[in-house]
């Protein structure tokens, strides 16, 4: 299976401190150009709106007021033809604040080639649900936010760990396996599931969804759900979210300011018909 999907390298600034006038709340703006229909368009603000109500503001640490909207840069452009690479997206501005790094700025970039294959089996809503999670740090964020070490395939974030062992059943598990196939840019960046999602991962949350149809795993399926532990990942690097499973987080946490460690993630399909 070809690799359709990369992420950007996240071209990355931190901000030490900045203005705003929000006091609360996410706020992503979203700036089109290139070749995104009207109907392409409203699915991106769908996603943005769900992400919206989704993450309800930062954690108490940050100072909000400090922080602008999120700016998503949405392009459509010709990349190399139907299949084949899908588009990319990632951070590309993020600011250390109140102890955690945060996305401020991102692009999604998508091939106008397959943006009518995603609208028309129905999957671009979720393809770009998922684009912009990494944009608000997903995957792309964690290390950065001390829980995930590269090359460890061990998510270690308190929240998302605990939704791992209440809505996944993992009730002894000290991490969440994090994917390690599918090259760089899935693997890290990505909930494990068996590569290429081909096979079921017998992981089931407490309506019987596998894991293989999480959203925030490395390969699409047709009925991806979204699970609490992907919500409550958010809390572990910064947010705060609607879920009312998610406890408070822990005050302590381990702090990683290395910028080094930078890498992509990318997006790879079983499902579309490229
Ligand atoms: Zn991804």
């Amino acid at each position: 299976m070809t690799p359709i999907f990369k992420h950007l390298r996240a071209c990355v600034f931190v901000l030490l401190s900045g203005l705003s006038q929000y006091a609360s709340a996410i706020y992503i703006d979203i700036n089109f150009s290139g070749s995104l229909s009207t109907s392409q368009q409203a699915v991106f603000t769908q996603a943005e709106q769900f992400w919206e109500n989704t993450l309800t503001g930062y954690q108490p640490s940050i100072n909000a007021n400090a922080l602008s909207n999120i700016v998503i840069n949405a392009k459509g452009e010709a990349i190399d033809g139907a299949g084949g690479i899908l588009g990319s997206a990632g951070p590309t501005y993020i600011w250390d604040i109140g102890g955690y790094i945060l996305s401020s700025e991102g692009d999604m970039r998508f091939d106008t080639a397959d943006l009518a294959n995603l609208e028309n089996n129905g999957t671009l809503e979720s393809v770009i649900r998922h684009e912009m999670a990494h944009v608000l740090g997903f995957g792309v964020l964690w290390e950065l936010n001390g829980v995930y070490v590269e090359g460890s395939g061990q998510y270690t974030g308190a929240n998302a760990l605990s939704l791992w062992q209440t809505e996944f059943g993992q009730s002894n598990a000290t991490y969440i396996p994090i994917e390690a196939g599918g090259g760089p840019g899935t693997a890290e960046a990505h909930w494990d599931e068996v590569n290429f999602g081909s096979a079921a991962t017998g992981i089931l949350d407490e309506d019987n969804n596998d894991l293989r149809d999480e959203l925030m795993t490395g390969w699409l399926n047709s009925n991806a759900f979204i699970s609490d532990m992907t919500i409550a990942s958010f809390v572990d690097i910064g947010y705060e979210v609607a879920l009312s499973e998610v406890p408070v987080p822990a005050a302590a946490y381990l702090f990683l300011s290395a910028l080094a460690s930078l890498f992509y993630a990318k997006r790879k399909t079983n499902v579309l018909p490229l």
